[in-house]
């Protein structure tokens, strides 16, 4: 990354937060996927549901009955289910478009088309996933002119407050996480009466980087019960927080 980039990353980091004070007391662990391949779906849906939870789904509308990275991806079915069983679908670009690189004119037509995409199949959208967690100063501000919330990536429980504008969240990937980390994580966020939220892609036996095992997932739904954490959906979990 060059000096601008970095100088544009770190104004974007810190100019037009739009902060939620987290201080219910009690933690919230949210569950998301990204693109999002159809086992997340399956299997991924119905481990949550299984916890009594609901997950958050971003979705990119080109992938939609479409292959990534060799798996299948979501069916217009599939989003139909989640809708009945409650989850949150959200906006993750139409096209999967890094946005750091993205022009203005092409971020908002591309959103639009996502818009439109989700209107043709009765779905309301609140919240936006940036893909690759990749974001400048003009998309962060022209997202959150749009959304009620952007998630990036990055890391952690967030305590004490959270920037709408850019929510991080940790990676449930099998390939660097271990249970016990990821346990960590959930039991620390219990304790600061934070937000932990987690995304991942597939949800596998095999996955590949990006994506985990059903035991990752299952065993990351079960310190958070154990904890007393609330299990929400991204839109559900704001709404828990400005109670
Ligand atoms: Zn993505």
């Amino acid at each position: 990354m060059g000096l601008t980039q970095k100088l544009s990353r770190f104004a974007a980091r810190h100019t037009a937060n739009r902060w939620l004070p987290l201080n219910k007391g009690r933690g919230v662990v949210s569950f998301s996927f990204d693109d999002v391949p159809a086992s997340a779906c399956h299997q991924g849906a119905m481990l949550l549901e299984l916890y009594q939870a609901r997950g958050t789904f971003y979705i990119c509308g080109s992938l939609t009955d479409g292959v990534e990275q060799n798996q299948p991806c979501h069916s217009v079915e599939d989003l139909r289910r989640l809708l009945e069983n409650e989850h949150e679908i959200g906006c993750h670009t139409y096209s999967h478009t890094n946005c750091a690189n993205a022009t203005p004119s092409f971020l908002q037509e591309d959103w639009e088309r996502n818009q439109a995409f989700f209107k043709q199949h009765g779905i309301t959208n609140h919240g936006f996933a940036f893909p690759f967690g990749a974001y400048d100063l003009g998309s962060k501000l022209a997202a959150s002119k749009r959304f009620a919330y952007n998630r990036i990536t990055g890391g952690g429980t967030q305590t004490g407050r959270a920037d709408l504008s850019a929510l991080r969240a940790q990676a449930l990937y099998s390939a660097n996480n271990n249970e016990d980390e990821i346990g960590a994580l959930i039991k620390h966020t219990a304790s600061e009466g934070g937000w932990l939220i987690l995304y991942s892609h597939e949800v596998s036996e095999t996955p590949g980087p990006w994506g985990a095992t059903p035991a990752l997932l299952e065993s990351a739904l079960q310190t958070a019960t154990q904890e007393s954490c609330q299990i929400l959906p991204v839109h559900k979990a704001i709404d828990f927080f400005l109670s």
